[in-house]
């Protein structure tokens, strides 16, 4: 007789191959083991429907009791805590804040004259961001942006843009603020020049940094310039400023000179589809943002700016031209992503953590959950909402999401799923564009001057 053969039984599936196999004789004596084999089957009924009825105890104890159970133990079932702000750090630990536009590179131009190594980013520092307040922030990523000031007036660039001046050098130097931070604290900042690089940057438990410029101003009205920016790190730039470019129209000059987008802007706007640095919406005027939108082949954003119909200035963004975002016919894919500047959000005195999250319904009400996120502004602003006092205080902001009915995946998308999608929507069209052998722009600025055009060598 074989060893062990009394715990077989033919009820058992996970045995049936071997009552066929050829060595089996099984079936060439069945009677043999029929008497032992009965009460063990008993047992086993006994185990089995005990083990049963305490899993479908638990389940429902679960599903029907999940009151009873503590927060703590909570997450442990896969259901958030039932304390807003408790959910909102577990969503957050999955989930971390992806922001579209953090000043900090400016504020070290005018507190540090852009010295480095004077700034103590380990400790709390005079502005909105520190890596202390970052980390409890749940900060998984954020765009550095890299700005510098608009002429003062038109008349300082004249008419045509082609005044010389140094903002090209500025943005650069904003950039080696920018680069310079990031590696000197390498155990935080890693730069991140991709959608994967920003996941394996957060995987990593670091703080993916992308850079942004913020004006097509910066770009010294050449497409040249905008490939050494990419070729530097930046993926974003933001049509305008404050003032007309010689690209686009601005929202900060009521009184438009191309009536949105040049024909150099939309060759421009070629360049970054080509190359993957994102079309930024944010300071255009309505023209030039639908203009964009529908120019564009890949998505786009709006690094930092929140919605007209709940706070009515032109930096905000009206529903006509939410309406345009989304997946649907007509629409293109993009991510709006909310200013928290008091000046954008409410009226004097009003802004608080609830204004900004009406600004956050309000723009997934009219272009859908997909399309909103995050983009403080956050030491670019003079104050800031009462509750959202720095970085440090997304999670109030999530909380308040949670306490309104939102659910784990759309504030995950909120805080940077969506913007991770546009990016990438953005590297698939440059990337496509590429493999067709799309040829580089080289058009020069009409009113340029300096370089003699067409004679060939
Ligand atoms: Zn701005």
């Amino acid at each position: 007789m074989p060893p062990n053969r009394d715990h077989l039984s033919e009820n058992s599936p996970l045995l049936r191959p071997h009552q066929h196999s050829a060595d089996s004789d099984d079936e060439s004596d069945p009677h043999i083991y029929r008497t032992p084999r009965q009460p063990n089957l008993k047992n086993r009924t006994i185990i089995w429907s005990t083990l049963t009825l305490i899993f479908i105890f638990a389940l429902v104890f679960v599903l029907c009791f999940q009151h009873l159970l503590s927060d703590a133990a909570l997450p442990w079932v896969g259901t958030l805590p039932r304390d807003p702000m408790l959910a909102a750090f577990a969503i957050l630990k999955v989930a971390p804040v992806i922001d579209g536009h953090i000043d900090l590179p400016i504020l070290i131009r005018t507190k540090y004259a852009n010295n480095v190594t004077a700034v103590p980013l380990q400790s709390r520092t005079p502005g909105h961001v520190d890596i202390p307040r970052l980390r409890q922030g749940r900060v998984g990523g954020f765009f550095w942006s890299v700005y510098v000031t608009c002429p003062e007036n038109q008349k300082e660039d004249k008419d045509d843009f082609t005044e010389a001046s140094w903002r090209v050098r500025d943005t650069l130097e904003q950039i080696d603020v920018a680069r310079s931070l990031i590696s000197k604290y390498p155990d935080t900042f890693q730069l991140a020049v991709s959608s994967d690089a920003v996941v394996s940057s957060i995987t990593n438990g670091k703080i993916a940094s992308l850079l942004g410029v913020e004006g097509g101003h910066q770009l010294g009205n050449s497409i040249a310039v905008l490939r050494q920016y990419h070729a530097l790190g930046v993926r974003y730039v933001t049509l305008t400023h404050t003032c007309h470019n010689a690209f686009a129209d601005s929202s900060g000059n009521p009184v438009p000179l191309h009536n949105g987008l040049s024909p150099f802007g939309r060759r421009l706007i070629d360049e970054m589809n080509r190359l993957g640095v994102l079309v930024d919406l944010s300071h255009t005027s309505d023209e030039t943002a639908i203009q964009a939108l529908n120019h564009s082949k890949a998505p786009v954003i709006w690094s930092h700016s929140s919605a007209r119909a709940i706070h009515d200035v032109p930096r905000n963004v009206p529903d006509d031209i939410l309406r345009l975002v989304g997946k649907g016919e007509g629409q293109k894919d993009g991510v709006v992503m909310v200013n928290f500047a008091p000046g954008f959000i409410a009226k004097p005195g009003n802004a608080s953590v609830q204004a900004v999250a009406d600004h956050v319904e309000h723009i997934a009400r009219t272009a859908g959950r997909d399309h909103v996120g995050l983009g403080s502004d956050f030491d670019g602003i003079p104050g800031a909402p009462e509750g959202l006092e720095d970085v440090s205080k997304y999670p109030a902001l999530v909380a308040e999401l949670v306490r309104r009915g939102w659910n784990k995946y759309e504030v995950a998308g909120l805080t940077g799923s969506n913007v991770l999608r546009v990016l990438r929507g953005a590297e698939h069209v440059a990337k496509e564009l590429q493999d067709a052998g799309t040829e580089p722009i080289y058009d020069l600025y009409k009113a340029r001057r300096d370089i003699p055009r067409g004679s060939g060598i």
